[in-house]
């Protein structure tokens, strides 16, 4: 069996990770700790294969959200990363570098969903345009979404 190899990491690069062997189903869970966790509409996350995270550089902080859960994030930035319980561990999909592939199978607690969740993709899509421009006008600090010896960069302190 060849080994599947993923990486990821957060927002400014301080914590980064390996995934060892294969990712399990993608979900998003509309709980309201996961609402507040990842600041967003729900929680869009991936069950890691068991003892197959490797921390490449940095490592999460965790903070418990309930007795049997806790939540990791990089303490720099605050990019939320895991999600871990007693069966196992899960990692936030927008982390990953590569997500092409991780879309969500199922949804979880959508009794909790906000109401208007489901109309979000209806509503309208501004101008690609006038987003290509300010997109380069940016001066981006975040991480390149692979691994890098070159990271930070000149002059970021981490
Ligand atoms: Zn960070």
């Amino acid at each position: 069996m060849s080994e599947t190899v993923r990486t990821g990491g957060c927002q400014c690069g301080a914590v980064r990770f390996r995934i060892h062997g294969e990712l399990g189903r993608a979900s998003i869970c509309h709980c309201r700790m996961c609402q507040k966790a990842f600041g967003g509409f729900f929680g869009p996350l991936v069950s890691a294969p068991e003892g197959g995270v490797e921390w490449t550089r940095g490592e999460p902080k965790y903070f418990q959200s309930s007795v049997n859960i806790d939540r990791g994030f990089c303490e720099n930035c605050g990019t939320p990363l895991t999600y871990r319980y007693p069966g196992g561990l899960e990692l936030a999909i927008g982390a990953f570098d590569e997500r092409d592939d991780l879309a969500p199978q199922i949804q979880v607690n959508y009794a909790s969903h906000i109401p208007w969740v489901t109309t979000i993709f209806d509503q309208p899509v501004r101008d690609t345009g006038e987003d290509a421009v300010k997109q380069e006008q940016i001066i981006s600090f975040q991480h390149p979404d692979h691994d890098t010896e070159h990271w930070p960069a000149k002059g970021l302190h981490l």
